[in-house]
C-alpha cells in the first residue's frame, strides 16, 4: 500500500510531554510521596478526534456516527471530551454502558456489542433506543421475542465475521476461522443463513464487522469491509428493497509504537477503503466507526520513579514504580506489547548521557515485571523517572491488581506559554480503598463458618 506523504506532527508533541513532565514533577504532582502517574496530552486526543472526522468527511457526505471504542480508554472524563470533540461510543459491558452515560453520551451515538448480552441488558438497550449488533444466532432469537413484545428505535444489526484471517497478534485477531466473534460468513451454509435471517426480519437493518486490533494489516482491514458491503449488497438485492441501509466498519486501526510518528493515519485508512470499496462511501449506507486504541494511544504516558538501581548479572536495572498493573500487555507478552521508555532526570528534564542497555523493571513481585528489557537509555539512577510512551489506550486505565498496588491518579494536561494546567481524570485510589475493595468490610466473615 503506499503511505501518501503525511505531515509528520511529532515534534509538538514530544515538546508537549516533556513540558508536562517537568511541570508535573515540579508541582510534586509526582514524587516520592505518589511515585507514579499517568498524563494525558488533550491537545493531542482533539487532534486525532478531529483527524477521525475528518479523514471520513473528506472521502463521503454519508452520515458517519464515530463511536469510541470504550474498551480502550474508560474514563469519564475522557469520553466527555470525545463527545464534545463529535465522537459517540461503542460500548460492550453494563460498565461501559454507564461510563458512557455518565459521560452524556446520548443513546442515538451509543452502539452495544459485547458477545455475552444478558436479556436484560438487550432489554435496556432497546428501551433507551441505543443501538444492537447481535452476535450470533441465539442473540437474534432473542431479540425476535423482544422486538414482538415492545417497540423499539433501537437500530438492530448482525456482526459477520469474514473468516479472512490473522494479523500479527493472534489474542487479537477477530476474523479468524474459529474466532469467537460474529457469525462466520465462509461456514458452511451460514452466508445463506444470514440472508435468510433479514428477509425474515424486516427491522434488521445493519450489518457489523470489526476485523481486529494491532496487528491487522489495513489491507486485511479493507478486505474485511469490503466482504461485509458486498453481503449487505446481495441481502438488499435479495429483499428487493434497501432494508440494510448502515454499515458498521469497526475500528482496530493500527497503533506506531516505535516512534513519535503518529502512522498509519486515519486518512491513510479512509482513502484505502474508498479505493477497495467505493460503494461504501456512495451515501448509499451510513456509517458507523469503532476505532479505539488510534484515538488514544499516542496521548497518554506513564510517569514512575526510579525508587533503587542495581546490576544484576552485569545488566544494569532500574526498579521503578510501574509493572504489571500498569503495562499488563507488555509485561506478560513483551514480544507483541514493545514500550518506548524515556528517560527523566529528577527534576523532570530529559536525561541526557550515552544510551546504556538497562532493564526497566517494576514493584511487582514476579521476574517478569518489566517494562522493557535490555532497553538502551541514559543510565537512569534513584530519583530519576522513567516514561512509558503511547500509554494512551489500555494501559494505565486498565488496572491489574498484582500486589494490592494502588491505581495510580490520571491527569489531563494542556500546555500554553504560561506553563502547564493539570486536571484530575481519575482521582489515585488510596490504601484504604483497596482494603475496602478486597472484602475489608467481611473481614470476620470467614471467623466460624
Ligand atoms: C476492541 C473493539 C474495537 C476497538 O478496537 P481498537 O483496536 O481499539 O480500535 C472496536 N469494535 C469492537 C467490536 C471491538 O471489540
Amino acid at each position: 500500500m503506499a503511505i501518501g506523504i503525511e505531515a509528520n506532527p511529532g515534534a509538538e508533541p514530544v515538546a508537549r510531554r516533556d513540558q508536562a513532565v517537568r511541570a508535573a514533577v515540579e508541582q510534586g504532582l509526582v514524587g516520592p510521596a505518589d511515585p507514579l502517574i499517568a498524563l494525558l496530552d488533550i491537545a493531542g486526543i482533539r487532534a486525532s478526534a478531529g483527524a477521525l472526522r475528518s479523514a471520513f468527511a473528506e472521502v463521503t457526505a454519508a452520515p458517519v456516527l464515530h463511536a469510541f471504542a470504550v474498551k480502550a480508554g474508560p474514563l469519564v472524563p475522557v469520553l466527555r471530551l470525545l463527545r464534545q470533540e463529535g465522537i459517540g461510543a461503542e460500548v460492550a459491558s453494563p460498565g461501559e454502558l454507564a461510563l458512557a452515560a455518565a459521560a452524556g453520551v446520548k443513546p442515538a451515538h451509543t452502539v452495544l456489542d459485547s458477545p455475552a448480552k444478558t436479556p436484560a441488558e438487550l432489554r435496556h438497550a432497546l428501551a433507551l433506543g441505543i443501538a444492537v449488533n447481535a452476535d450470533n444466532r441465539q442473540e437474534l432469537a432473542r431479540l425476535d421475542a423482544l422486538v414482538g413484545s415492545a417497540p423499539t428505535r433501537s437500530p438492530l444489526g448482525l456482526r459477520v465475521n469474514p473468516q479472512i484471517g490473522a494479523g500479527s497478534i493472534d489474542a487479537l485477531s477477530t476474523a479468524t476461522p474459529t474466532s469467537k466473534f460474529g457469525i462466520g460468513l465462509r461456514d458452511e451454509g451460514a452466508r445463506a443463513w444470514v440472508i435468510q435471517a433479514f428477509l425474515d426480519r424486516p427491522w434488521l437493518t445493519r450489518l457489523h464487522t470489526h476485523t481486529g486490533s494491532q496487528g491487522i494489516p489495513l489491507e486485511l482491514m479493507a478486505q474485511g469491509v469490503r466482504a461485509t458491503y458486498e453481503l449487505a449488497e446481495e441481502i438488499n438485492a435479495r429483499i428487493g428493497r434497501r432494508q440494510i441501509d448502515t454499515l458498521d466498519i469497526g475500528g482496530g486501526l493500527p497503533v506506531n509504537f516505535a516512534s513519535d510518528e503518529e502512522s498509519p493515519t486515519y486518512a491513510t485508512y479512509a482513502r484505502l477503503l474508498a479505493r477497495e470499496v467505493p460503494g461504501l462511501f456512495t451515501g448509499a449506507y451510513g456509517l458507523v466507526t469503532e476505532f479505539g486504541r488510534s484515538l488514544l494511544a499516542k496521548h497518554g504516558t506513564i510517569v514512575a520513579r526510579v525508587e533503587y538501581t542495581k546490576t544484576s548479572g552485569g545488566r544494569p536495572i532500574a526498579i521503578t514504580h510501574a509493572g504489571a498493573q500498569v503495562a499488563a500487555r507488555t509485561v506478560y507478552a513483551p514480544a507483541s506489547w514493545p514500550l518506548r521508555i524515556a528517560a527523566y532526570d529528577a527534576k523532570g528534564r530529559p536525561k541526557a548521557g550515552p544510551a546504556v542497555p538497562q532493564d526497566v523493571a517494576g514493584p511487582a513481585c514476579f521476574a517478569g515485571d518489566l517494562l522493557a528489557e535490555n532497553h538502551p537509555l541514559p543510565l537512569l539512577e534513584p530519583g530519576d523517572y522513567a516514561a512509558a510512551l503511547d500509554t494512551g489506550a489500555y494501559y494505565f486505565a486498565h488496572h491489574y491488581a498484582y500486589n494490592s498496588l494502588v491505581r495510580p491518579g490520571i491527569y489531563g494536561f494542556s500546555t500554553t506559554a504560561d506553563g502547564v494546567r493539570f486536571a484530575t481524570v481519575r482521582t489515585p485510589q488510596t490504601v484504604d480503598e483497596l482494603v475496602t475493595e478486597s472484602g475489608g468490610e467481611h473481614a470476620r466473615a470467614l471467623d466460624g463458618i
